[in-house]
């Protein structure tokens, strides 16, 4: 399928000059994705000298890239994160004009910088109006923190959205915050409040505490849906949000490299992937994609959406339980079941075990559950210090041992909001969780024939080398 015309043309033409909206953007059929991966991976290949050495070493000529269809992806090649961070230069399309560039969090080692251009800023911009029309009227007022660099498209509802700034080391963004929270606007001919907030959970919980201490009770403003990006959701924090705010929470997987997102069903069912990027799910050993199961998650962001720096098949070493079929909402196609975290700090048995009824990976995930449901997710001595949104939460560090020789997965924790607290006590906390995780894994360890111990440890927040800040 040969694509001539550039589709941030047709994207533009779409919005302005096709009423209808009947444009390849609002549909989401494998045909108009196909012309979008043929068009991506051909600019991938003119314009960057990484993919044109290696599209060539694997054989892919331009008259190949330009029939290829969505079964051919799988004989495209892998990007690894530390390709794409030690070549950076040889990842940028040279046809793109850069306006910015920020950083990933660099929870996997350096940072990354992460450069966008003018081109796909725009394109963001339009869909964002193409799926505005496309969505179910209503009136709701979303307060959405950060931009259009990361993170993923809101829900598939209507929401007049409110761009905010917030740092918690800029103090003034915090009351401003505060302030929209309770800011009326007039919609449709009504007054509305805020009703739900975009924000990840790390930066939420910072909120709260700032608000707990202003005597502002957060389940007194109108916000009652927060959807959730850039930090795991565990279960602790969709019940903090319950109390906190009185808020449904809405849960999504995104990352900063790569224009993607699978984002919680509207009626809580596993995440659903967003048509801008193509993902698979591939089996982490012989590294071809499955429909079931767990398995790395690669995305291949598509063009115009992504376009300063083009990447295909992007290994994102994030275990994900993946299930095929149609949702109750009407979804139908693959869609994310559960996060269970980076692979390197996670255990998998999937090949010793083939019984899926089984939970066969450890994930990091899992281990963040039983943490934050056993210490508080907001106190007020410790929230009340602006530093980064980092330290508001657990730090912690897994040991991994080879588990097959019956040593203890140990885990690490530190807990600065902990230090008022006796060294009893702190020891009960690591007891707990110690004891939660192994009843977790009780039937793993059977059929293991092999009990997996944990060991969790609590120290001073400084004595941790390598933090595992996200999962
Ligand atoms: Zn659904």
């Amino acid at each position: 399928m040969i694509v001539k015309n550039d589709p941030l043309v047709s994207l533009r033409r779409s919005v302005y000059f096709d009423h209808d909206n009947r444009s390849q953007f609002a549909r989401t059929d494998s045909r108009s994705v196909e012309r979008l991966l043929s068009y991506t991976v051909r600019r991938a290949y003119e314009h960057t000298r990484f993919y044109r050495k290696s599209l060539r070493k694997h054989g892919l000529t331009p008259s190949k890239i330009d029939s290829l269809s969505l079964s051919d992806l799988p004989s495209l090649p892998i990007t690894q994160k530390r390709e794409l961070r030690e070549n950076i230069s040889d990842f940028l399309a040279d046809d793109i004009h850069v306006i910015t560039c920020g950083y990933t969090s660099g929870t996997t080692g350096a940072r990354t910088p992460v450069y966008i251009s003018a081109e796909e800023m725009e394109a963001r911009i339009l869909l964002r109006q193409i799926s505005f029309k496309h969505s179910q009227p209503s009136n709701e007022v979303g307060i959405r923190f950060f931009g259009l660099q990361h993170g993923p498209e809101l829900g598939n509802y209507w929401t007049f959205t409110i761009p905010v700034y917030f740092d918690p080391n800029v103090k003034p963004t915090v009351d401003s915050v505060i302030n929209e929270l309770g800011r009326s606007h007039l919609l449709g001919g009504h007054v509305r409040y805020p009703s739900s907030l975009a924000i990840s959970s790390r930066p939420l919980r910072y909120l709260t505490g700032q608000m707990l201490e202003r005597s502002i009770a957060p389940s007194s403003t109108s916000i009652r849906r927060v959807l959730n990006y850039g930090f795991y959701c565990s279960k602790a924090f969709r019940d903090f949000c319950l109390i906190q705010w009185k808020a449904d929470v809405f849960d999504s997987y995104g990352l900063y490299e790569v224009y993607a997102a699978a984002v919680e069903c509207e009626l809580h069912g596993p995440k659903h992937f967003s048509s801008v990027a193509i993902p698979e799910v591939l089996d982490p050993a012989t590294k071809t994609p499955i429909e079931n199961g767990e398995g790395i998650l690669t995305w291949t962001p598509l063009y115009p959406f992504q376009a300063a720096v083009p990447i295909l098949r992007y290994w994102t070493n994030d275990l994900v339980r993946i299930e095929t079929g149609s949702c109750r909402c009407g979804y139908v196609g693959p869609s994310i079941e559960s996060i269970l975290g980076r692979a390197d700090y996670s255990f998998d048995f999937s090949a010793q075990i083939r019984d899926p009824t089984v939970p066969r990976v450890i994930g990091i995930c899992d281990i963040i559950d039983e943490i934050e449901a056993t210490t508080p997710l907001v106190s007020s001595r410790t929230e009340t210090q602006p530093r980064g949104y980092g330290d508001l939460a657990p730090r912690f560090t897994v040991m991994r041992p080879d588990v097959t020789e019956s040593e203890p997965v140990t885990i690490i924790i530190s807990l600065e909001k902990f230090f008022d607290k006796t060294g009893s006590e702190m020891k009960n906390v690591g007891a707990k969780i110690t004891n939660d995780l192994e009843s977790k894994y009780e039937r793993l360890s059977k059929k293991l024939g092999n009990p997996i111990y944990f060991d969790v440890k609590i120290v001073d927040r400084m004595t941790i080398q390598d933090p595992i800040m996200k999962a």
